[in-house]
């Protein structure tokens, strides 16, 4: 018999049934009792439903309240001084998760990081640990949900994210201290909920270590062999899987293979050549579980070719040794394409949410265990809809296809080099020294909001619609003159996604009802999916930016999305490469740079927040990718004049290592978020000597706290140290959508008054 396994499930519900009642008991307003009972009637329902499905593996542990990392955290002790004082308990797993607020002359507690859970659009919380840390057993969630799952009949697979994973994600506090090297006093732990794993009956646990196909595993495999032994000693009987995903083993591959687990899980979606350099390696008593469904994308997939490789894997090893599985989690995909009813059924017919992909597992598992005769059929309705996606005429278009072969260099490279432009730019628009702006959006007050809401439900009309959002961009541009910014924004009341609002005015998007992944806790995000070749219908920004324009003398900024952050915030066809994907994208923009320029329109942004989030997990992969992200910024950017002033907008990252293609951009202007880290990721472009604009934030626009003059004085005299005073633009460090015109108003007086003062002073 081949086992059908999964290695996680999406947490939140179909219908996002664990977001009302978690934020509910954030604001007070439920008790704990009714987000447990939502709680435990998910997993319950989830776990029947793979098993339904034929999944024999079906893991637990998988669900969270926030975040596994998180919650792992909490079961192994790792608590940070300043929520010690809190009782275990909901209180403190959400105060680490998200802070606690300072009021009524409490203390208050910053959250704990958030950062990218490695490619993918998921946020794991950072444990922090320093080199005193001890550790111990602080939750058994992972027995508790074993136990809940057997007590509805459902004997389940728990899921621990494992030794070296947890000790590499961790941050360390304190100088030159590695976080692994503190796995002799972690282990303990491990063996102890193993053990209890055991006592409890469990027949396989799976040990989730990703880190592993990253450069980062060369820090822990000279200890991976007593880890595990350690750990398979601790597990007695229970076997244990250890599952990688996410991309290539690589040199670490032969190492992971001889440790003492009794099966090992390979991503054969991201790296499929693996495969053959591991059967050879793999013991006579081990399985290998092979991830041949993408968990990270939302398409159907090519069965025949997956029932191609899980043959031949049979063919070796035995099918009773073979797993059929998802590359990695399914939380990364949404839940089920059948809640799907706007979706067009031609385009439904292609896709696979993360119910479909349970039943591709299992129904290449039944192949496996019965022969092909058994799902011969299957294979055939697979191919079918395949044949159909390939030939679509949706899916080509004969005109992108002719414009793409036809991009020639010149049209990646401005007509003369940065020195050149500004003199053309300054000539056309006269700015002051340390010219004053903001990054594109105003607050989304709850009347835009609810506005667009009514419009979208047709009790707006049209009309009436976009006789409100003028009258909101007029207010936001008059207000911009009155407080004296130099570079004025339309303020982005039409839009209510940067990347959605870009996707439904261009050929080749679609858009989900209920398409909803999970971000980071209860925050969920619906990304586009992109099927077919890109191209525009016509203008997107034009006519909002003219009439903004129209309301002003001064310069108003024309904003757009970036070819890179629209292609990483969507589900991306994974028939060409990403790169051809992100170039037709390119060209759609370019045409739109073109059109605002033609409507005289003399700055434009184009936002590449997600540029640094695209980077490949390895480091060797990195320079191919930079090289056509950067090359669709400037396919993008670059057809304009001289006189025409580019600007591009990232938000918080390190730009340490990536400064070169940050450079290689060309846009005159970058504003970047710097206010967090005092001005520190400045040192990067300085030392750099970087050439062109630039704008370091100077308002910390994710804090309520309104910066005083002094305030932005201080980060601007540290920015004046790297840049020259003809290089710094004065910003904020983000978009201000999210913020309140209570705050935004005086924040913005302060930020120009501020550029007046260190002005005067130059
Ligand atoms: N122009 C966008 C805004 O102001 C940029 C948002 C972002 O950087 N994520 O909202
Ligand atoms: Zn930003």
């Amino acid at each position: 018999m081949t086992t059908a396994t999964n290695l996680g499930f999406p947490r939140m519900g179909a219908q996002r049934e664990l977001k009302k009642p978690l934020e509910r008991f954030w604001s007070n307003r439920s008790s704990g009792d009714e987000l447990e009972t939502v709680a435990r009637r998910l997993r319950a329902d989830h776990w029947k439903l793979q098993r339904t499905a034929g999944i024999t593996h079906v893991p637990s542990n998988d669900f969270s309240l926030y975040d596994h990392v998180l919650d792992a955290a909490v079961m192994f002790g790792v608590v940070p001084d300043r929520f010690a004082h809190l009782p275990a308990g909901p209180e403190r797993y959400f105060a680490m998760a998200r802070g606690i607020a300072y009021e009524g002359g409490r203390a208050g507690a910053a959250a704990l990081e958030m950062t990218k859970w490695f490619d993918t659009n998921y946020h794991y919380l950072v444990p922090e640990i320093d080199p005193r840390q001890e550790f111990a057993l602080g939750s058994t969630k992972p027995v508790d949900e074993f136990v809940e799952a057997k007590a509805l009949g459902v004997l389940t697979r728990p899921v621990l994210l494992g030794p070296v994973s947890f000790l590499l994600l961790a941050k360390a506090k304190g100088k030159d201290f590695d976080p692994i090297t503190l796995w002799p006093r972690l282990l303990p732990v491990y063996e102890a909920i193993l053990g209890a794993l055991a006592a409890a009956g469990a027949a396989w646990v799976q040990i989730d270590e990703p880190c592993l196909t990253t450069d980062a595993s060369a820090r822990a495999l000279p200890t991976l062999e007593e880890i595990y032994s350690r750990l398979a000693g601790a597990a007695g009987a229970t076997n244990i899987l250890l599952a990688t995903y996410f991309g290539d083993l690589g040199e670490a591959l032969p190492a992971v293979l001889r440790l003492p687990v009794k099966a090992v899980h390979l991503d054969l979606v991201r790296a499929p050549d693996q495969l053959w350099h591991a059967l050879p390696l793999l013991r006579p008593e081990q399985s290998l579980s092979l991830g041949l469904i993408d968990g990270r994308n939302v398409w159907k997939t090519d069965l025949t070719r997956a029932w191609g490789v899980a043959e031949a894997a049979a063919a070796r090893l035995g099918s009773d040794r073979i797993m059929i599985a998802p590359s990695c989690s399914l939380l990364h995909v949404p839940f089920d394409l059948d809640c799907e009813s706007n979706l067009e059924p031609e385009l439904k017919r292609w896709l696979a949410f993360a119910r479909q992909k349970l039943d591709e597992v299992a129904l290449l598992a039944r192949g496996a265990s019965e022969g092909l005769p058994s799902i011969v059929e299957s294979l055939a309705e697979n191919r079918a809809a395949l044949k159909g996606r390939s030939e679509s005429p949706r899916v080509r278009s004969t005109i992108v296809r002719r414009r793409m072969a036809a991009i020639a260099p010149d049209q990646l490279v401005r007509a003369h080099p940065y020195p050149t432009r500004r003199v053309a730019q300054r000539g056309r628009t006269p700015l002051p020294l340390l010219p004053t702006t903001t990054i594109g959006s105003f607050p989304q007050t709850e009347d835009v909001r609810k506005a667009r809401a009514s419009f979208r439900a047709g009790k707006l009309r049209a009309d009436e619609y976009d006789a409100f959002l003028k009258e909101k961009t007029a207010e936001a541009v008059r207000w911009q003159e009155e407080v004296g910014l130099d570079v004025l924004v339309h303020g982005e009341f039409e839009r209510n996604d940067m990347v959605e609002y870009f996707g439904e005015n261009l050929e080749g998007f679609a858009f989900t009802a209920n398409g909803w992944v999970q971000s980071y806790g209860s925050r969920c995000v619906k990304p586009p999916i992109i099927f077919g070749d890109v191209a525009r219908r016509g203008p997107m920004t034009v006519e909002w930016t003219r009439y903004a324009q129209s309301l002003t003398e001064r310069p108003m900024k024309g904003m757009l999305t970036g070819p890179v952050t629209i292609l990483q915030w969507s589900f991306v066809r994974d028939d060409q490469p990403r790169s051809e994907t992100c170039r037709q994208i390119a060209l759609a923009i370019r045409d739109e740079v073109a059109d605002l320029e033609d409507a005289g329109i003399c700055v434009i942004q184009i936002d590449e927040p997600a540029l640094r989030e695209g980077l490949p997990l390895r480091r060797d992969d990195w320079a191919e990718y930079l090289r056509w992200a950067v090359d669709a910024f400037r396919l993008a950017s670059a057809g304009v004049r001289d006189e025409t002033q580019i600007h591009t907008h990232m938000c918080y990252c390190e730009f340490n290592d990536i400064i070169d293609s940050i450079a290689a951009l060309d846009a005159d202007v970058i504003s970047i978020e710097t206010s967090r880290s005092q001005m520190e990721l400045l040192g990067a472009f300085g030392e750099f000597r970087y050439p062109n604009e630039i704008g370091p934030g100077v308002y910390d626009i994710h804090s309520p706290r309104i910066p005083t003059r002094e305030d932005v004085e201080h980060l601007l005299g540290k920015a004046l140290a790297v840049l020259s005073p003809e290089q710094l633009w004065v910003n904020p460090d983000c978009g201000l959508k999210t913020r309140r015109w209570e705050e935004v108003k005086p924040a913005l007086a302060t930020l120009v008054e501020a550029a007046r003062v260190v002005r005067l002073r130059l």
